[in-house]
């Protein structure tokens, strides 16, 4: 009689083949037509190039080995110098080279440090969005990058030098003086440990030295460590005030900055998040002194938009694999995607994803057209503190129901879900957590051009304006969520066929929303047609 193999038992069947190889552009519905609406619609052949670049099995495979590796500190060398460098992972340095090479660490800027025009921030958003369903960890750098622009305008001498370095699309991860090598990234230290949200109790000090300052103090975060400069905040003689310290001093020795420590994170893995001291750092002041909260906030305002883009994308990925396992998954002789409560939990979920890209590419639109349209400015201004409340606080429910509809295998590691689940809440934390973003929105509203945005709002989608009246602090929250969901409202209709944003007025605006997805009571055929748009079949 014939031995049996351990591997000759069983076949295996009714498994959903991988999620991989596909235009992450072209198969997204939603994502196509609010880049349309939204004045990108010249850009569709080229953000299907990036789509089906950064949807392969190997760039999946990639964003996994990134994760399973993270970065690894090391403060001394063999003989007791420090070193304080950090080693990442391959993956993750490709990572960085793809997104670079492909402008989303600077495509808004152009080689002087001024806006790039329309399209410039639909386009960057599109992309951005669709990198964060592959790998966001490394996103953390490349967003602080694009920021950082902002408030070095306030040094020009200084960004007509750096301008050059930070556009350019060559990545260089070599450890030396920024003017020697062919591209450099920027990172950000604002948050110690006795404050974070309130930075105005930052203990460093800064004491000018020259031309330039010297800072003594920590930060208790200050992510991508092997930037090649940071913004920083630092106690000069003249108050709070933003500094540019480089990894290098201009005489080419390595700048005062020892690592302490890697944060041990719950996720962000692929990304390292240090804890620094500055022992007489060179830094280069930025701004004016005491002006350092004004000028970092402008930095401040673009990571903020890209923590909703890169929610409302991991959100996307998890929904899409989910729709994609229930097409090929059978229980009880039909298809999951054909059992009629599972097809109201996908639909629920899709409402939210196509509020998401609907809203954050409408405020990407509102960035494009900010500098000569005050109404636009307004809604920038009023809406990147809502949508990065709303979408970011979405993001780990989402993920996780997202998870369950895989059944086991959605508990997983090798089903994504896993990384997708423990990546979402670090965008509600950092760059201002959710109750900061409510407060800002409160004082977004003492500007009458803010007001008149909500009273817009509230018109195009037939909502009272009084009933945004605040109260007081502690309604902050429900008025931001209102107003959130009546931007997303907006925009869909701006975007999205009526029946899919009518569906969303009836599912988030008429119906009180329920706690949990499934109860949104969305028609048949919508159903249908939502579940078409997030994965055409
Ligand atoms: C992975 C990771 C990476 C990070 N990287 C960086 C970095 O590179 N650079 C950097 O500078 N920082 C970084 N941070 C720090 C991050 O920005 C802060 O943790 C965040 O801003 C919150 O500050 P905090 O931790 O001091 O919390 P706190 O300021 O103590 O806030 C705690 C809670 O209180 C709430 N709260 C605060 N004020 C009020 C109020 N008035 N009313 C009601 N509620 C309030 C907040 O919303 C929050 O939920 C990082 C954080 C993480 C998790």
């Amino acid at each position: 009689m014939a031995t049996l193999s351990r591997f000759d038992t069983h076949e295996v069947f009714n498994q959903s083949p991988p999620y991989e190889n596909i235009d992450l552009f072209a198969s997204d519905g939603p994502l196509r037509e609010a880049v349309a609406a939204n004045g990108a619609a010249a850009e569709a052949d080229a953000l299907s190039d990036f789509g089906r670049q950064w949807g392969t099995a190997d760039m999946l495979a990639l964003g996994r080995r990134a994760n399973e590796n993270p970065p690894k500190l090391s403060t001394f060398d063999a003989k007791g110098f420090r070193r304080d460098t950090v080693e990442f992972h391959p993956a993750y340095h490709a990572f960085m080279a793809q997104s670079v090479a492909a402008g989303l660490h600077a495509s808004t800027w152009t080689d002087t440090g001024k806006r790039a025009p329309a399209p410039a921030e639909v386009a960057r958003a599109a992309r951005f969005y669709m990198a964060a369903q592959i790998e966001t960890g490394h996103l953390c750098p490349i967003t602080m990058t694009r920021a950082a622009l902002a408030p070095l305008a306030a040094a020009p001498a200084l960004a007509a030098r750096i301008v050059p370095k930070v556009v350019s699309r060559s990545y260089d991860a070599a450890f030396r003086p920024w003017s020697e090598k062919s591209g450099m990234t920027l990172g950000m230290g604002m948050t110690e440990k006795q404050g974070g949200t309130d930075v105005r109790a930052n203990t460093t000090t800064a004491t000018p030295v020259g031309d330039a300052y010297s800072l003594i103090g920590h930060k208790w975060f200050m992510s991508a460590p092997m930037s090649d400069a940071f913004l920083v905040l630092a106690q000069a003689p003249g108050g709070l005030t933003c500094f540019l310290v480089p990894r290098f001093r201009p005489d080419g020795s390595v700048n005062a900055l020892r690592f302490q420590r890697l944060k041990d994170k719950l996720g962000n893995r692929s990304n390292a998040s240090s804890e620094v001291e500055f022992t007489e750092a060179f830094a280069w002041r930025v701004g004016d002194e005491g002006a350092g909260i004004r000028t970092i906030l402008q930095m401040v305002q673009l990571t903020r938009i890209d923590c909703a883009v890169a929610s409302a994308g991991l959100m996307r990925m998890a929904l899409a694999q989910a729709v994609h396992h229930c097409r090929h998954r059978n229980v009880f002789q039909k298809r999951l995607y054909d059992q009629p409560m599972m097809r109201g939990v996908l639909a629920d979920m899709a409402l939210d994803v196509e509020a998401s890209v609907a809203l954050v590419m409408r405020l990407a639109r509102a960035l494009d057209r900010a500098a000569g349209d005050p109404g636009e400015a307004a809604y920038a201004r009023v809406m990147t503190p809502a949508a990065k409340f709303f979408i970011c606080k979405l993001a780990p429910a989402f993920a996780y129901e997202a998870m369950e509809c895989l059944g086991g295998n959605g508990y997983v590691e090798e089903s994504m879900l896993p990384r997708l689940y423990r990546e979402a809440p670090v965008n509600a934390i950092w760059e201002g957590s959710g109750n900061v973003m409510c407060l800002d929105v409160l004082r977004a509203l003492k500007g009458d051009e803010e007001v008149a945005v909500i009273a817009a709002l509230s018109q195009e989608t037939g909502v009272d304006p009084k009933s945004f009246a605040v109260a007081g602090e502690a309604d902050a929250r429900a008025l931001v969520e209102k107003l959130a969901i009546i931007a997303s409202a907006a925009a869909l209709k701006a975007s999205a066929p009526p029946a899919v944003a009518d569906a969303f007025v009836q599912g988030r605006l008429t119906k009180p929303r329920g706690a949990l997805y499934g109860a949104a009571g969305i028609d048949a055929a919508i159903t249908t047609t939502m579940l078409q748009r997030v994965l055409p079949e």
